[in-house]
């Protein structure tokens, strides 16, 4: 299977500053996952749309823009939402996965997709006035079920959409995740791998925590047993 280069699944508040922080620094191939249609409330802090932009797709506005910049880019789009039954055949054959979607359960997918396939994961997150990211090489580093093996119900989590988002958190969270989507892609040793990285909003401030593989979690379990 030919590799594809990197996939962003979800084009928003994380994706699309990464998609053009990649773009620009000249990786040559792009795959951008994402159902929603551009909206009036996405422009502060999505920098690849604009006014015209709004009711068009994300993944055909996001293409359009990086093209205008980089006319040699390849970009696969794909106006779907990523879920467990389509999972392989969106992913497969991608050398990383770069997670920008919203939610934890939506994350957990991908996390058990990404082990399953054996494809790095650069999971990124923000709600609020924080933000979080740190890579995931399937069988040999910590995943996100290695810190959270029961999700916690959905009714429980805050979404960015309830808890609001700060536009500059989630800016610095989607472009750290594409400096590791570029280290992975260069063949180089990611910096966050079993090293969370939590960005403090409000007082400006980064820390690192370190993280083990849980010998008890259920997807790293799953994962070892399609050896
Ligand atoms: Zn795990």
């Amino acid at each position: 299977m030919t590799t594809r280069g990197a996939v962003i699944v979800g084009v928003g508040g994380l994706g699309s500053p990464a998609a053009a922080a990649l773009a620009a620094a000249g990786v040559p191939a792009l795959t951008l996952v994402d159902d929603d249609v551009v909206e009036t409330s996405n422009l502060p802090r999505q920098p690849l749309y604009a006014v015209d932009d709004v009711g068009t797709p994300k993944v055909e506005a996001a293409a359009r823009r990086l093209r205008t910049r980089r006319p040699d880019l390849r970009i696969t789009t794909v106006r779907s939402r990523v879920a467990a039954a389509n999972a392989r055949e969106i992913l497969a054959g991608h050398a990383v996965i770069l997670d920008g979607t919203d939610g934890l359960p939506s994350k957990s997918m991908l996390n058990d997709a990404a082990l399953s396939l054996d494809i790095p994961l650069v999971h990124a997150g923000a709600v609020g006035l924080d933000g979080q990211l740190f890579t995931i090489l399937p069988r040999r580093t910590a995943c996100l079920r290695c810190l959270f093996p029961e999700l916690p119900h959905e009714d429980d989590l805050p979404t960015c959409q309830q808890s609001g988002i700060l536009g500059p958190v989630v800016g610095a969270i989607g472009l750290a995740a594409a400096g590791e989507v570029s280290r992975i892609l260069d063949g180089d040793a990611p910096e966050l791998a079993n090293r969370l990285a939590i960005l403090d909003g409000a007082r400006v401030r980064w820390r690192v925590v370190e993280l083990r593989p849980n010998p008890r979690c259920p997807a790293c379990d799953a994962a070892r047993g399609t050896c």
